[in-house]
């Protein structure tokens, strides 16, 4: 992407390192203030009604609110902190910051098209996909015990995310929708490639075979409809109305 290319060449000293990380750390401070007094929560959660009155911190806010105060999201916290490097890995400071800042946009004009109280946890599965599309087979102690694959991670996330969508409002749908652009504009048009070209490779063996089975013999008897590959003990000869026949079926023939 040439675009990308002159943005990063321009602006990429303004990025953020370990942008993720950053905003783990925060999202881990506020877990526990939020354990401590539940009530400041409600000053950072986007809110598009409150920001019209505004409190337009609420724009970003909600980024470091963690997406509640179960210890699920505490795992939720630490994956983001590991995964920070493989994707600073794969894109480089600038791209994830882009990434993010991205994702946290899409979520905002989703917010307002659809209002709707958020804390952005969409944002946190969209990188976690992205970090299992470049490392799938990368391992992480679940709880700190079990080993799992950030693939099978990935793909409980999406059915839990799935789930929510389908049980949802439909307005909330488009508000997850809308928090999904930045992983599938980033990753949409390489998966529907990569389909494309593995439709191509599966057409072209499927006129491959047909060619082989098509040309693979000379001779094809027009009456019994057999060929030197079904019988290669079979003698073929011309009839006078230029048609191709076998032995068997001119002995037929003539004695009949
Ligand atoms: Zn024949």
């Amino acid at each position: 992407m040439p675009l990308l290319n002159t943005l990063e060449q321009k602006f990429g000293r303004l990025a953020i390192s370990n942008i993720v990380r950053v905003i783990a750390a925060l999202q881990f401070i506020n877990w526990f203030l939020l354990r401590i007094s539940p009530g400041f929560g409600s000053k950072l959660i986007f809110d598009p009604s409150l920001i019209l009155q505004g409190e337009i911190w609420r724009l970003v806010s909600y980024v470091v609110l963690p997406g509640g105060t179960s210890i699920i999201w505490l795992l939720t916290i630490s994956f983001m902190w590991m995964i920070n490097d493989g994707l600073e890995q794969a894109w480089g400071s600038f791209r994830l910051n882009l990434y993010v800042f991205f994702g946290m946009f899409c979520m905002v004009v989703g917010g307002f098209i659809w209002p709707m109280q958020s804390t952005g946890w969409v944002l946190w599965a969209t990188l976690l996909f992205a970090f299992a599309v470049y490392f799938p087979d990368q391992e992480i102690l679940l709880f700190f015990i079990l080993p799992i694959k950030i693939k099978w991670l990935a793909l409980m996330s999406a059915a839990g995310l799935g789930f929510v969508f389908i049980s949802v409002p439909g307005a909330m749908r488009m508000n997850i929708l809308f928090s999904l652009l930045n992983f599938l504009i980033t990753f949409g048009p390489g998966f529907i490639q990569q389909m494309k070209h593995r439709g191509e490779v599966a057409d072209r063996r499927r006129r491959f075979e047909s060619a082989k089975s098509d040309v693979a013999y000379f001779h094809k008897c027009h009456v019994c409809g057999k060929t030197e590959i079904d019988d290669a003990t079979l003698d073929f000869r011309i009839t006078a109305s230029g048609d191709e026949i076998c032995d068997a079926c001119r002995t037929a023939k003539t004695l009949k």
